[in-house]
């Protein structure tokens, strides 16, 4: 998605991952020989000096990325590449009890949290101190909620342990949240940051399912907080870019962060079709140091439902897409990934509406339609 905004404007990318045919190599055929795409890992030192080499601006689209490298070609004089965002906030984030560690230092608010050694007696200290339920997760490597626990009973600890061993872990509190928002933050070279509209996210076995756009509250000023709550955050970081911030809204109306990712984010696929200038444009002029697009919407109801992978067979999906082409205001975008995997994201779709309640009639044929896991 991020190709696909660039070649609107003759934006030279060179992509870094493994395959000759990687999803993103799709998109961009390289113009020239020096532009040639790079085949191999986002976690290998080589590759990522190979293709510091050609280019002039580093992004990145995962946080699990080699940072340390990073952090030596920013430091090697000489060269060329500059690299958004700056490999410090990589690395704070990259590492969830750092990122919390971080936020709270800065008077984000977080909800309680706490370090947690891979012994049954520091699962027992844990569960003393934040009470059960408790959320166990890995400090590094997590996504989709591959890393989380949730620990209901001390019975449960050798389980955890297991399940996340050999990693490094720590725990949050239970939040009983009534909601999950997100806002994206887009941060400028100078440091000037501007936000899209707060959007609630709905996920599914710790797997974002959908998001609505804007975001719907009895309290109309939850959402003006919300984008506050986010600038403020990613006002404190280093480097340009596009940042998603992922927060909890509690009934009494507080609002805590629960991450922070440094890139274009999930939540934010629905500014595609439904905002003036999508994240991923505004991520590219963001880290160009080009003028930023509109963040506004442009239509007055907008969702977006990820494409979720059911079994080994692309099958359901097709079946699923067929469906959804034939819905008004839908927009089909499937990711070209070689192989389709039970809980892997295959694609999402876009619906886009004049009123809350078209949108939902629009919705309910396709989460009719949504492949289902056989049990
Ligand atoms: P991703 O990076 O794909 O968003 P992740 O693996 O980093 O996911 P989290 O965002 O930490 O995982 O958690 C996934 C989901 O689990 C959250 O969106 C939320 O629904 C739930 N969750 C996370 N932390 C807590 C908590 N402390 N209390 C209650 N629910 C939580
Ligand atoms: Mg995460
Ligand atoms: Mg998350």
């Amino acid at each position: 998605m991020l190709a696909a905004s660039a070649s609107l404007l003759n934006i030279d990318v060179v992509i870094l991952d493994v395959g000759e045919s990687a999803p993103a190599k799709q998109i961009i055929a390289p113009r020239l020989p020096a532009l040639t795409h790079v085949d191999g890992s986002f976690a290998d030192p080589e590759k990522i000096r190979q293709l510091a080499c050609k280019v002039d601006v580093i992004t990145v689209e995962i946080e699990h990325v080699d940072v340390t490298v990073l952090k030596e070609i920013e430091s090697t004089p000489g060269t060329r590449a500059v690299i958004h965002p700056s490999p410090s906030t990589i690395a704070v984030i990259q590492d969830k009890f750092e990122q919390k560690t971080y936020l709270h230092t800065n008077g984000c608010p977080v909800s309680e949290f706490v370090k947690v050694e891979q012994t049954i007696e520091s699962i027992k200290a844990t569960a003393a101190q934040l009470g059960l339920p408790f959320m166990l997760k890995s400090r590094t490597l997590a996504y989709d909620g591959r890393g989380n626990f949730v620990v209901r009973t001390l019975d449960q600890a050798g389980d955890a342990l297991q399940t996340l061993s050999n990693r490094p872990l720590y725990a949050e509190r239970w939040v009983s949240f009534i909601k999950e928002i997100a806002v994206m933050v887009v941060r400028t070279t100078d440091g000037d940051v501007v936000s899209y509209p707060a959007v609630e996210t709905v996920h599914k076995d710790n797997i974002c399912h959908l998001v609505f756009a804007p975001l719907r509250s009895h309290d109309p000023l939850v959402a003006s907080r919300a984008q506050r709550v986010a600038e403020s955050a990613i006002q404190t970081l280093q480097g340009a870019g596009v940042f998603g911030v992922e927060m909890f809204l509690m009934q009494d109306g507080t609002i805590y962060i629960n991450e922070i990712a440094p890139r274009p984010h999930n939540s934010g696929h629905y500014t595609i079709e439904a905002c003036h200038a999508s994240q991923y444009e505004n991520h590219l002029r963001a880290i160009l140091g080009l003028p930023l697009g509109s963040t506004t919407l442009k239509v007055p109801s907008a969702a977006m439902l990820n494409i979720i992978g059911s079994s080994t067979s692309m099958d359901p999906i097709q079946a699923f897409t067929t469906t959804a082409l034939a819905i008004p205001g839908c927009t089909v975008h499937l990711y070209g990934k070689s192989e389709c995997r039970r809980g892997r994201k295959m694609g999402h779709v876009t619906l886009v509406a004049d009123t809350d309640a078209d949108l939902r009639t629009r919705l309910r044929p396709l989460l009719s339609a949504l492949p289902v896991p056989s049990t």
